[in-house]
């Protein structure tokens, strides 16, 4: 279940960035939300994803986040053709040219997955 290393990984990003506002001097109470970036081609199932998380994240300063998620539709250029634009998934494992059917193609976006940002929640009572 690669979910959980996706899982894994963000977790142990989100705590690397606590662990640096503590070294500011603040003090983060709670990691409340995520907002990620996930591209179509990466076949995430970010139900899976969020499960997983929550029983690693569990009694740790990220429980109960809640995930945002933007999904970047596949990015193809045409080997074939030479169309180059949005092209929808054909079926698990590949997507093909919507101008000529070819799958011979060069992706270009669609494999994506970044942490675009998080929202942490801090204890300002000094
Ligand atoms: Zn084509």
């Amino acid at each position: 279940m690669h979910e959980l290393s996706y899982a894994t990984s963000i977790l142990n990003a989100l705590m690397e960035a606590v662990e640096n506002q503590k070294e500011l001097g603040k003090n983060p109470l709670k990691v409340s939300e995520i907002n990620l970036e996930v591209g179509e081609l990466t076949l995430i199932q970010m139900e899976q994803l969020k499960f997983a998380f929550e029983v690693i994240a569990e009694n740790t300063i990220c429980e109960g986040m809640k995930f945002n998620v933007e999904y970047i539709k596949p990015h193809i250029l045409c080997k074939d053709c030479g169309y180059e634009g949005d092209a929808m998934p054909k079926d698990e494992i590949g997507v093909y040219c919507p101008k000529c059917n070819s799958m011979h193609l060069k992706i270009k976006g669609g494999k994506e997955f970044n942490i675009k940002n998080a929202i942490i929640e801090f204890d300002d009572e000094e």
